[in-house]
């Protein structure tokens, strides 16, 4: 790594997780792994997923599974979202499984010929996203697609408000159980739980979860998940400004003394968002606030006394919680960790110890890193 801004992603909080999600849910785990695992490195995360027993991928788009299968994974892999009909020939190719999600989409599907197509059938029980709302509709495009050589194993729906309002979920649920019922048909997954339902609802009905954002540690209701992801910059250079100047574009903070401010490389172009402007970072101990505008490779802190040149500041992990901080940005957790981009080096440990790094940028471009 030469800019010293990372990502920490912890391999062995996320299998624990994994295997958290199987244990309370009682289901097999569908890791789901879109946009490049939350942010995180979907590859990485893949194969610690998987190494903790997870049976299934699920990504949001053909371009996120190709890149699964380029980098070499064989196993079961399932799109969440819209596929267009003229990808069905190199998804049966691949063997990647899609949601069916409406009587347009099937038919669409049926023109250009289904033989082989791994279909999930997609069942809009009130997110009112995709999915079919019938009964009537999921019973045709299931007679209709086996008919046409696909192999139907799935079907699913999602929650809502699986983390605010359990009511809300055991209406969609009751939903789902008739369009399962409906069906009439043998699926092999069957599935409704995000990662909120996957640790906190329960039903007999269904025998997979699709779990997201609890690999990564963060869940609204459940305590027993342990945080994965960390993000870190390293202060270069400390100044003492006089009293009355100001920091930054717009001059929006003005020093009311000697100030001792520190300037760390990371910006909004890596997903620190200006918004963070008066927010903490956590260094040598302390709580620090972000002075003036958040640049696009650039932060200031002020710190309460001179430190040394070299020392990491925490933007969030063990002393920020990322709840905390999407708390205060008004935003969710998925949001922060998903736009830290491609520029920032991803750094997974084991048993504590760093065993490997990933910076997307760097590794796109081929540039050589020691
Ligand atoms: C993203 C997504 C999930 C995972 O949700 P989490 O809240 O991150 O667990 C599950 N199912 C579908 C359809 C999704 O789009």
């Amino acid at each position: 790594m030469h800019r010293k801004t990372w990502m920490e992603v912890d391999l062995d909080a996320i299998e624990e997780n994994i295997r958290t999600a199987a244990r309370e849910s009682g289901k097999d785990v569908i890791a789901v792994v879109k946009a490049d695992g939350y942010g995180t490195g979907d590859l990485a995360v893949a194969e610690s997923a998987l190494a903790a027993g997870a049976k299934m991928l699920a990504v949001s788009s053909v371009e996120e599974a190709l890149i699964l299968r380029t980098r070499g994974y064989e196993g079961p892999l399932l799109i969440l979202g819209h596929t267009d009909a003229e990808d069905i020939p190199l998804l049966i190719q691949k063997r990647i499984a899609v949601p069916a999600y409406s009587a347009s989409w099937t038919d669409r599907a049926l023109r250009q010929g289904c033989r082989g197509l791994l279909v999930h059938i997609k069942v809009d029980t009130g997110m009112n996203r995709i999915g079919f709302r019938e009964n009537r509709e999921i019973r045709e495009a299931v007679s209709r697609l086996k008919e046409a050589g696909a192999e139907v194993e799935g079907i699913f729906t999602h929650f809502a408000c699986a983390d605010t309002d359990p009511a809300f979920t055991a209406a969609q649920y009751e939903r789902f159980a008739s369009a399962v019922q409906a069906a009439d048909h043998p699926f092999r997954w069957i599935h409704c739980d995000n990662s909120e339902a996957s640790l906190l609802f329960r039903d007999d009905l269904s025998n997979a979860c699709r779990f997201g954002i609890g690999i990564y540690g963060f869940s609204e209701g459940y305590r027993g998940l342990r945080h994965a992801v960390s993000l870190y910059s390293t202060v270069f250079l400390v100044k003492q400004i006089p009293a009355g100047e100001t920091i930054g574009y717009g001059a929006t903070y003005r020093t009311e003394e000697p100030e001792w401010i520190a300037t760390i490389p990371i910006g909004y172009a890596d997903g620190l968002i200006r918004k963070n402007q008066g927010r903490k970072v956590y260094i040598n101990g302390e709580y620090v606030p972000i002075v003036g505008r958040v640049c696009m490779d650039q932060t200031m802190i002020r710190l309460p006394y001179r430190m040394e040149e070299g020392s990491v500041a925490e933007i969030f992990g063990p002393h920020i919680s990322l709840e905390e901080m999407a708390e205060d940005l008004e935003t969710i957790t998925y949001e922060i960790i998903s736009l830290i981009s491609g520029r920032v080096t991803r750094v997974y440990r084991r048993n504590g110890k760093p065993v490997s790094e990933f910076n997307a940028r760097m590794s796109e471009a081929g540039v050589c890193s020691e």
